[in-house]
């Protein structure tokens, strides 16, 4: 076999710190993707391994001839490390796998059969979470319940990177210029046909997980911020609300004022801190107000910043010699070069 054969499936697998598994894992892979009888490739992204990964991705690209690494100068962290691999991956469908084997390689058959079909996502969906604490089980609900409520994105629940994407979807994808990438949420951004296939999460083969809380966390954080600038428009909302508590106080004071009359028939005089408490509350009101404008308009800035395009076409029809072209940006699709 020949390294610049014709690809058909491209198997991209980030590698951090892996050097225990990373031999059972390319075995594993291999046993899996060869009886499909296609070209294929697997793309190792050695995302700066202190170990001895990338010696022994080097010995295992030596050995089979479709593997091959991109070996990053540092850590750049997994959803970087994932980027680079959609990026040089080759194939028409290219599988996102963890090399860790916690995603099973054998489901990347199913996966291939369902692409066949049509679909242009077939995300894995884990049916059973090994060794999860009640606390991971509870953040990752909150998460996907924001993120569905606030960034209107519809991630399906339980599932991870493991996934399978159409060239198209790949081509989409890499044609975001965004430097914060929340892989899985862009990748379900860019809608196209999906389809989950149920797998059991095993526990690591080797070595232990690389994300802390504070890292999910950090996700989690990048992951809302990517999608939604709703935070940034909250001000603006509560800055009316106290503003019009305060002017709907007003009113009801001047009623006082003009119209109540105390139990000894003088006219009713509300009590001087009444008008301070109005002051501030108006003031306040206004300068929230004021606030949520600048985020009003940061917003928009930071969604044109974003740079995304404002669609993406999947086909055509009676536009034989028109190309696909991008939204806003332009010749952002595959093939509008
Ligand atoms: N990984 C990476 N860079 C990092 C951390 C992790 O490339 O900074 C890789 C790691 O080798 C594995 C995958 O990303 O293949 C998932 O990481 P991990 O298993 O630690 O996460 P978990 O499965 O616990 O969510
Ligand atoms: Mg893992």
């Amino acid at each position: 076999m020949i390294r610049n054969m014709n690809v058909e499936l491209s198997i991209v697998s980030p590698v951090y710190n892996e050097a225990e598994g990373l031999a059972e894992f390319v075995r594993r892979i291999h046993a899996v993707v060869t009886p499909l009888g296609v070209g294929w490739e697997l793309v190792l992204v050695n995302d700066g391994s202190r170990d001895v990964s990338l010696q022994v991705a080097t010995e295992l690209a030596a050995a089979y001839l479709n593997v091959r690494i991109v070996s990053f100068s540092r850590n750049f962290g997994h959803e970087a490390a994932s980027t680079a691999g959609l990026r040089y991956a080759r194939g028409k469908a290219v599988v996102l796998i963890d090399s860790d084997l916690q995603d099973p390689p054998e489901v990347i058959p199913q996966m291939v059969a369902k692409w066949r079909e049509g679909f242009q996502i077939v995300y894995g969906v884990r049916s059973k979470r090994h060794e999860e604490t009640g606390l991971k089980r509870a953040t990752s609900w909150l998460f996907y319940r924001l993120m569905r409520r606030l960034a209107k994105i519809d991630l399906p629940r339980d599932t991870g990177d493991f996934r399978l994407m159409d060239r198209r979807v790949v081509d989409a994808f890499n044609s975001l210029p965004e430097r914060s990438r929340f892989v899985r949420g862009l990748i379900c951004w860019t809608g196209f046909r999906a389809v989950g296939v149920e797998f059991v999460r095993a526990p690591r083969f080797a070595g232990k997980t690389k994300y802390n809380y504070a890292k999910l966390v950090r996700l989690a954080i990048d992951s809302l911020t990517g999608f939604t600038t709703a935070p940034l428009k909250l001000a603006t909302w509560l800055g009316m609300l106290i503003g019009f508590a305060a002017l709907a106080w007003i009113v009801v004071v001047l009623f006082q004022f003009f119209f109540w009359k105390t139990p000894n028939g003088e006219p009713y005089r509300p009590a001087g801190f009444t008008f301070i408490a109005i002051a501030v509350l108006l003031l306040g009101g206004a300068q929230i107000f004021l606030i949520g404008l600048v985020g009003e308009y940061l917003a928009r800035t930071y969604e044109q910043v974003q740079g995304r395009p404002l669609y993406i076409v999947d086909s055509l029809v009676g536009f034989a010699d028109t190309k696909a072209v991008g939204g806003a940006n332009g010749g952002l699709l595959p093939g509008s070069e």
